[in-house]
């Protein structure tokens, strides 16, 4: 029997993870992205002619289906981790840390917290309870604001461990966060295993981890939006905005929510419903070049700032993102930049007497997806056999994540090889 032939909509994470899935089940790929970049919200691009990401990218130990979709790529090598969990924390000029200590979880986390310098004895006491409270509780209903008042968590320990942590977590000032959501993410990077919390990054442009992703399948079509998708009796008519046409045996949408709906109107029909109901979260990196050469953290937390983490990318090169970015990412770059050095230099010592060289600004309106209450999030399957669906938006149990993206790739190919009985080998 010949190759299944399958079409991927979408060349973000997902449809890259889909992809590499498809492709190692015996599938003929052909991918599809409206962008010249693939990796989507994770990809790379030059400004001023230096190559940064689109917003700093970090995943934790516990998101082992991001680290296994690098290690099919090639591209292992590229990935840093910690080998435990240790992050350095800046406050108006005072500095402090938190390294797990060789204990079970969760007092890993809360004997490193006992010399914290960011929060007082009776704050630590607060969060111990939390946490503790956290790792019995099953299902929580409202918002994790809520959740952390009635569980007698003070202004102090929302700021000094909260904020900086879930935040960025879940890309949400914590009154809009949902607690069940908050709890899944306390729980697998804190609770579960006291290496579960370890910090990773790409040491290289995302884009080259994308690139290395693509580089096995079929066809890759950058810059070629797919317009419309026809689901047929006997396979899918896909056509493209650059007016070509093709027919596949099934086709991997692996796009955000309302692309979806625009190119398959009638999606309700193979049961995807309340696709312009999602929540979009903006995310804003300031990048700024500075005289100071080399400083003595990799990355770094901020308190009482919009930023929430500083990344040190380079000697004399910080990424600093903010998210829950709000309505900052609607100010200019001059306004954004200077602010944002304004508190960097503030906060850290070592930048008091250093002068800014250059500043720019990445902006992600659509940074993440989160579904309004009441919407459900679908599955890989739809009610069409041929036709699968991905994405980090999708209900992965992750939240909006690297992780969830590629949890839903590697679920949509599985889905279209099982409902299509495809005899496949790995
Ligand atoms: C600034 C920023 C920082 C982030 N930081 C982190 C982090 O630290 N850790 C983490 O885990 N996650 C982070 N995320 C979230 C993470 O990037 C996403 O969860 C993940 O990349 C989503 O992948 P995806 O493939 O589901 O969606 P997307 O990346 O949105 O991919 C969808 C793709 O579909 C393409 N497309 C749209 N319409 C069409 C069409 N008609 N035809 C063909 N292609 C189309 C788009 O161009 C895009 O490439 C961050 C996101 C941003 C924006």
């Amino acid at each position: 029997m010949a190759a299944p032939r399958v079409a991927v909509a979408g060349g973000g994470l997902a449809g890259l993870a889909a992809a590499l899935e498809l492709k190692d089940l015996g599938c003929e790929v052909h991918l599809f992205e409206r962008s010249r970049l693939l990796g989507g919200r994770a990809t790379s691009f030059e400004v001023d002619g230096h190559v940064v990401d689109n917003g700093q990218h970090v995943y934790l130990a516990c998101c082992t289906e991001f680290v296994r979709f690098v290690e099919r790529a090639g591209m292992r090598d590229a990935l840093y981790l910690q080998d435990r969990f240790d992050v350095t924390v800046y406050s108006h000029g005072v500095r402090s840390g938190l390294r797990a200590a060789n204990l079970p979880a969760p007092w890993h986390l809360l004997w490193p917290m006992l010399p914290y310098r960011h929060l007082g004895f009776r704050g630590k006491l607060q969060l111990a309870r939390a946490l503790f409270a956290l790792s019995r509780e099953g299902k929580i209903q409202g918002d994790f604001a809520q959740w952390l008042r009635a569980h007698g968590q003070s202004e102090e320990t929302v700021r000094a461990f909260w904020d900086p942590f879930m935040v960025p977590a879940l890309n949400a000032p914590l009154e809009h966060m949902r607690a069940a959501e908050a709890a899944f993410v306390i729980q697998t990077a804190f609770l579960s295993d006291r290496n579960a919390a370890r910090f990773g990054y790409s040491t290289v442009p995302l884009a080259q981890i994308m690139d290395a992703a693509a580089a096995g399948l079929t066809s890759v079509r950058r810059s070629t939006a797919v317009s419309t998708v026809d689901v047929q009796a006997d396979g899918v008519h896909l056509r493209t905005v650059n007016g070509e046409s093709a027919d596949f045996d099934a086709v991997v949408l692996a796009l955000p929510p309302r692309a979806l709906q625009r190119v398959l109107p009638d999606s309700e029909r193979i049961g995807l419903r309340d696709l312009d109901t999602y929540e979009t979260n903006a995310i804003m990196d300031v990048h700024l070049w500075h005289d100071r050469g080399r400083l003595d953290f990799d990355f770094c937390a901020l308190l009482d700032s919009p930023v929430q983490w500083i990344f040190q990318k380079s000697a004399g090169y910080l990424c600093c993102s903010l998210s829950a970015a709000g309505a900052l990412v609607a100010s200019s770059t001059d306004e954004v930049v200077e602010r944002i050095w304004r508190e960097v230099s503030a906060a850290l010592p070592q930048l008091s007497q250093a002068r800014l060289v250059r500043g720019a600004a990445t902006r992600n309106p659509e940074g993440t997806y989160s579904a309004r209450s009441g919407t459900v999030r679908p599955g890989a399957r739809t009610l069409d056999r041929k036709v699968a669906v991905a994405g980090s938006w999708t209900a992965t149990g992750w939240p909006d994540t690297m992780e969830s993206a590629v949890r839903s790739g590697t679920a949509a190919a599985i889905a279209l090889t099982e409902q299509n009985a495809w005899k496949t080998e790995r």
